[in-house]
């Protein structure tokens, strides 16, 4: 199938500047932004909320389920902050876009989305999502497994050194208190997480431009980025 416009497919490992970018890519392109890993970081946060152990993928899967046959998981665009994430029925949505945003979280995340149940269950979302085209999608998979076919795959990446003090450094600024080991620890735990699971695993697709933002700057990697995007539209 050929589409008008494009899907743009940013994949990577955490902390190598993707929301960011794909924010600006999307903003750049009049696209519409696809952040995949709130979908993961909010099952986390509902499963937790209700007491279920994020190792038992059995009934985390059953809760992902349930959020999406219900219609319980919505990511709304925010012109401010990229994606705003709600969860709950029509009638009474929670706005948990910062609550998803802890360390905990995102380790959380990293453990239901090595559930297939999980993996399952939201796959539907992000391929209702993108499937017209004009749409950044960003995450883990996007590229090898949620839209394989994707005109345009980007595999964004940097050094876990220069990821762990990007993290840092955002966390400091919204006041947490945590220690630069301490993030670099939880970078490298998440990558192993990512990339030893066994289903859909963190990988470049044959077909992704590798770009390493590890000595670039925010404004050379769009520019990049985009340059990749436009050669495909010519
Ligand atoms: O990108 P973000 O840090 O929000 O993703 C949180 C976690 O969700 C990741 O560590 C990863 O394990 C998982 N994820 C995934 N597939 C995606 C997006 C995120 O497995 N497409």
């Amino acid at each position: 199938m050929s589409r008008s416009r494009p899907i743009v497919a940013i994949d990577g490992p955490a902390g190598a500047g993707k929301s960011t970018i794909a924010r600006r890519v999307a903003d750049a392109l009049g696209f519409v932004l696809v952040d995949t890993g709130a979908l993961y970081r909010t099952v986390a946060l509902a499963a937790s909320r209700r007491g279920i152990p994020l190792s038992d993928g059995e009934s985390v899967g059953d809760v992902a389920r349930g959020m999406v046959s219900r219609d319980e998981l919505r990511l709304d665009r925010d012109p401010a902050n990229g994606v705003r994430v709600l969860l709950g029925p029509a009638d009474a949505r929670e706005d948990v876009s910062e609550a998803i945003r802890t360390p905990e979280m995102s380790l959380g995340a990293s453990t239901v989305s090595a559930h297939p149940g999980v993996r399952a269950a939201l796959l539907d979302i992000q391929r209702r999502a993108g499937a017209e085209g004009g749409v950044v999608l960003e995450g883990r998979d996007i590229g090898t497994v949620v839209f394989p076919d994707a005109e345009v795959k980007l595999f964004l990446t940097a050094s876990a050194e220069t990821r762990a003090r990007r993290r840092y450094d955002e966390l400091v600024a919204k006041g947490q208190e945590v220690s630069y080991e301490e993030t670099l620890d939880q970078v490298r735990a998440r990558d192993r997480q990512d990339e030893g699971r066994a289903i859909a695993p963190l990988r470049r697709a044959e077909d992704a431009h590798l770009v390493d933002s590890s000595s670039m700057s925010l404004d050379d990697v769009l520019e990049r980025m985009l340059a990749i995007v436009r050669a495909w539209a010519r």
